[in-house]
């Protein structure tokens, strides 16, 4: 059955001695707790390395936030995925809206990119999600679907190790959440489109998680939604306390 999980994603966010600050202050808050979900975090390529040195790979995963399609070579100021997998992360997150939209990142790059952290092992967090004006529009089931039909030429073995994030680009870090009935229709949608191509079995197996304005005070209600497998958390995971509060919207 698929898995609940809450990831952080830091963004550019933290130095290094922040980040592990944070990173050390979540691992202790988890330290002999009852958790009834998956807890990853996503921190920048610098803090990778002295972050997994920190904490406990029993407790929670580490991740990055990006990676390149690319396997090697003269990519000046890239990061490969084989890179990523050596400091010791096992996620990845890929397609976010802020890389689709600031750094133009395509449908097609980003298969490449999925690919790329299938082959070196990595789990990734792939991110979709329709702006205002599709949500306004009406378009935003066809917009999603086509982002996540975009890895639709992966076999199904590859396809049923991938993590979905649904986030709407008009609730990131504006403070607006979709409602928890907006978030549950989107992902029963999502499911409902990968069940066409792989079968109820992959789809009723994908994590799909919410991301946008995710805070304690809101988790719980989009939590108990059927098609709601967790949160990725953008400016509430920058703080353990409302970090933690997330993961016990699962209690
Ligand atoms: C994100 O960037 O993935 C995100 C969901 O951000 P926030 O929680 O700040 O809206």
């Amino acid at each position: 059955m698929r898995k609940n999980i809450v990831a952080g994603n830091w963004k550019m966010n933290t130095t290094v001695e922040e980040g592990i600050e944070l990173a050390d202050q979540i691992n202790s808050r988890l330290e002999g707790k009852e958790k009834n979900c998956e807890v990853v975090i996503c921190v920048p390529f610098t803090h990778l390395t002295s972050v997994n040195a920190v904490i406990d790979k029993d407790l929670m995963g580490l991740g990055a936030e990006n990676c390149s399609e690319h396997e090697k070579g003269a990519y000046t100021g890239e990061v490969s995925a084989a890179m990523v997998k050596s400091t010791g992360a096992s996620h990845v997150i890929l397609g976010h809206s802020e890389r689709r939209q600031y750094f133009g990142e395509t449908n097609e790059q980003l298969l490449a990119k999925t690919q790329k952290a299938l082959e070196h092992g990595l789990t990734p967090i792939f991110c979709v999600g329709e702006v205002l004006e599709e949500r306004e529009n009406g378009t935003f089931n066809d917009v999603v679907a086509s982002q996540v039909e975009a890895l639709f030429s992966l076999s199904p073995e590859a396809f049923s190790k991938i993590v979905i994030a649904y986030e709407p680009v008009w609730a990131i870090g504006t403070g607006k959440t979709a409602t928890a009935d907006q978030a549950e229709d989107m992902h029963a949608h999502i499911r409902k489109v990968i069940e066409d191509k792989y079968g109820k079995e992959i789809a009723d197996n994908t994590s799909i998680l919410y991301g946008g304005s995710c805070k304690p005070s809101n988790a719980k209600e989009l939590f108990a939604k059927p098609d709601v497998d967790g949160g990725l958390i953008g400016g509430a995971a920058l703080d353990a306390d409302s970090f933690m509060g997330i993961i016990e919207a699962f209690d």
